[in-house]
């Protein structure tokens, strides 16, 4: 299929594969391309694990010279101009490639690891025979609100423009229901009631699962942590602050309060 998007914009799907590169800079870029085992600047290819070999996952040392098809674009960039289950291969490809580059040594023994050959989705270590899986970090992302108001809140480090839900990482030995009252404790100072679940997402950057609840205020007023978060308020529908683009669940939540 050939997608169109503007003028200088062109994402072509040939072979039925899709290729994920690292910028040399560090940067994430995602290149569709066209499958050609003849390209030598692809120093490392393995099959996305999923059997169907229909991702394909490589690793590229240097600046890559472009090729006829060739498209490279941030992979945050491809979400809303993909069709879904494109975006689903691209962020799939894209997780499995960090870690691969990541899991490269047996975390107990050292030993080189291995692809496991048996089907499954690992790599092995030769020595002791320990598997090891694709990591994923499970994130809680909750929307508060209280009456007619939504708690939005601004990172306090980085240069995100926009005000979000609050979200925090699971921590071992928690349900999830614990790490919400947690996050939303340590980050703005308030206790929650009614914290029922949302949805989820997957959010390769680099391997988070997003876990999405809604939450209604109990009680506490607004104290904010402010190691983590700048600024955070209640607001009405008809006062927002600027929110996330449409592509992560934090912006689902928010759509969701707004239609309701
Ligand atoms: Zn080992």
């Amino acid at each position: 299929m050939m997608l169109s998007v503007n003028p200088t914009w062109q994402y072509q799907f040939g072979g039925d594969r899709l290729w994920v590169r690292p910028r040399g800079d560090g940067a994430t870029v995602a290149a569709v391309r066209p499958a050609d085992p003849s390209q030598t600047d692809w120093v490392e290819t393995f099959e996305a694990f999923d059997g169907s070999g229909s991702v394909g996952v490589t690793e590229i040392v240097g600046t890559p010279a472009l090729h006829p098809g060739d498209t490279l674009m941030e992979l945050r960039d491809l979400f809303d101009v993909v069709e879904p289950a494109a975006y689903a291969r691209a962020q799939r490809a894209f997780q499995l490639l960090h870690w691969r580059r990541t899991h490269r040594f047996c975390g107990a023994c050292g030993m080189q690891l291995v692809r496991k050959t048996t089907g499954e989705c690992a790599m092995c270590c030769p020595a002791c025979r320990l598997d090891w899986f694709p990591r994923l970090n499970p994130v809680v992302i909750t929307r508060i609100t209280r009456g007619d108001r939504i708690l939005l809140a601004r990172r306090a480090r980085g240069v995100l423009p926009f005000y979000s839900v609050i979200a925090g990482f699971v921590e071992a030995g928690e349900t999830l229901e614990h790490a919400v009252a947690r996050e939303i404790r340590e980050e703005v100072g308030l206790e929650v009631r009614d914290i029922r679940y949302f949805g989820s997402q997957p959010w390769p950057f680099p391997n988070n699962l997003m876990i999405g609840f809604t939450a209604e205020h109990a009680s506490g007023e607004i104290r904010v942590d402010v190691e983590e978060i700048g600024e955070a308020a209640w607001f009405t529908r008809d006062d927002l602050p600027p929110i996330p683009r449409p592509i992560s669940i934090s912006r689902w939540l928010i759509d969701d309060y707004l239609r309701a």
